[in-house]
């Protein structure tokens, strides 16, 4: 019969597990990985992170600090093709890039991966039980049938957007719109969502050759796959969770908020990176000022304003008058220039304070001064903004950001939009174009930080769902649930896997 026998239906131990992630090589893809391999960890598996080196050293530390406290972990690393795939030396992560069209050779560079990351798990001791592949490394799902174990797949974005593009990609409703700024509504979702064409086409097949490609292969991929983990958890989204698992007729685990798993004062001030201005500064500046006063100001890991955007935004915060804390990642020479010829820091200083380089993020978050948070929307940052239960100003910029803009502003009801409406290519660096101008950043701002009905009603929402978020990773949790049974259902197949077949039939 092909009744499986009870041999192989008691729970095999799962402390015996290797998980072997790999992640994509940007920061909003390789930030919720290193969680995630240190979640998988502390439940007693052993896990191998495997990334290039310039990637690898970014999370030496807060892995070093795993190790110190006993976690089974590690990070191999895989040397960077650049002579084959044409990037300049050094530059192994998006956010390097020097200009839109090294994305084509960024794309050639992670498909050749997939000899030396088979031949690392073929000696890897114990042995590699699941690969938790990164969605855009389509060819894991070859590897991990020639080594005959599972593999989960980890995109980055939540159910909602994921829902989203789904339709969109089983649909040919995008082929149907002519217009670039006409709102449409997506069929079959539970909430009213209008985008325009342009915002939702940042993902999935998109309008490139080579992403449609990697798409594609993505998706055929996903058909031999375990399943999904996403960084998010079934309480903040409980109908998408739902109708996305549906829709892939796979198994889906929300596993997050993932970022909840950084306890430790330098696990959170250098989640990420390096903080270049000691984080002690920003927090004594922060401590200075009135509980749930100051906005934070920060657009990810990719983006980069124009300097003409960089100078409205400075002028829209002042204008506002609103307290505020602006990170910027990569400043520019002409607005420093800018800067200093306006006197904009002597203008602002006693209620602003702009910061150059990486930010603490999720320490700036859970800062009580903090009352606010604009976001360009990138999920991590979606989900570090829930979790510290604080109200946002979205601003949406490239990939599934519009998405998770509708998200937070028509699904949970927590953010006011600046009133972005055209995406733009995250590398563009000389577009001259002000997208957002300095009365509507104003106006946002102080819509969201008002003390009227419509402002505490947002600040409720966002504390109640910020405390759902909590809850979910604590012990009994959903999201801490789902955890062990995902490694059930790993040790399971495993079991299975190494059963020979007249045992298990
Ligand atoms: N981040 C940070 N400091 C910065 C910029 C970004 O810690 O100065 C972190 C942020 O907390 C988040 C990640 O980088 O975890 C960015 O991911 P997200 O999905 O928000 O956006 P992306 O950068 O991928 O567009």
């Amino acid at each position: 019969g092909n009744i499986i026998s009870e041999t192989a239906m008691a729970a095999p131990s799962t402390d015996v597990l290797h998980f072997v992630l790999l992640p994509l090589m940007a920061q909003g893809h390789m930030i919720p990985m290193v969680d995630i391999a240190r979640i998988l960890a502390q439940t007693g598996t052993t896990v191998t992170i495997i990334t290039t080196p310039v990637n690898a050293n970014r999370f030496k530390s807060v892995i070093d600090r795993a190790i110190e406290a006993e976690l089974n972990i590690q990070m191999l690393e895989l040397q960077f093709p650049f002579v084959e795939s044409g990037l300049p030396e050094g530059c192994e992560t998006f956010d390097m890039l020097p200009s839109a069209a090294h994305i084509v050779n960024m794309l050639k560079a992670m498909k050749m991966f997939e000899e030396p990351f088979e031949r690392m798990l073929q000696v890897l001791c114990p042995p590699p039980s699941c690969i938790i592949s990164d969605g855009a490394f389509p060819w894991t799902a070859d590897v991990a049938k020639r080594l005959n174990i599972p593999r989960l797949v980890f995109y980055g974005p939540g159910c909602f957007p994921f829902l989203c593009i789904h339709i969109l990609n089983k649909t040919n409703i995008l082929d149907e719109i002519k217009s670039n700024s006409e709102y449409f509504a997506l069929p079959d979702v539970p909430d009213h969502i209008e985008v325009t064409k342009p915002q939702a086409s940042g993902w999935g097949k998109g309008n490139r050759k080579e992403t449609k490609e990697v798409f594609e292969q993505t998706q055929e991929a996903e058909k031999a796959t375990f399943g999904i983990v996403v960084n998010s958890f079934e309480e903040l989204e409980p109908m998408y969770v739902e109708a996305f698992e549906k829709a892939k007729d796979t198994k889906v685990w929300c596993i997050g908020p993932v970022s909840l798993c950084n306890k430790s004062f330098q696990d959170l001030s250098e989640r990420g990176n390096k903080v270049v201005r000691s984080e002690h500064d920003c927090m004594k500046w922060l401590d200075s000022r009135e509980v749930k006063s100051v906005v934070y100001v920060c657009l990810g890991s990719l983006s980069h304003a124009s300097t003409e955007q960089a100078i409205e935004l400075a002028l829209g915060l002042e204008l506002s008058g609103i307290p505020f804390i602006w990170f910027i990642r990569q400043t520019r020479e002409e607005f420093e220039k800018w800067l200093l010829e306006e006197r904009y820091e002597e203008r602002i200083k006693d209620r602003g304070l702009m910061v150059r380089g990486w930010a603490p993020q999720i320490l700036i978050l859970s800062h009580q001064a903090i009352g606010g948070f604009i976001t360009h929307c990138g999920w991590n940052s979606t989900l570090e903004g829930i979790c510290a239960g604080i109200p946002m100003v979205t601003w949406p910029h490239f990939a599934e950001q519009f998405l998770n803009e509708r998200f937070i502003v028509d699904v949970l009801k927590i953010g006011v939009k600046i009133g972005a409406e055209v995406p733009i290519t995250f590398i563009e660096k000389d577009t001259l174009e002000v997208m957002v101008k300095r009365k509507a950043i104003k106006t946002a701002v102080e819509v969201l930080m008002n003390e009227q009905e419509e402002g505490e009603a947002r600040r409720r929402r966002a504390r109640e769902v910020g405390e759902m978020a909590k809850k979910a990773m604590e012990e009994g949790g959903s999201s801490y649930l789902n955890i062990k049974l995902m490694i059930q259902a790993i040790a399971e197949e495993v079991a299975k896997n190494n059963k020979p077949i007249q045992d298990i039939v």
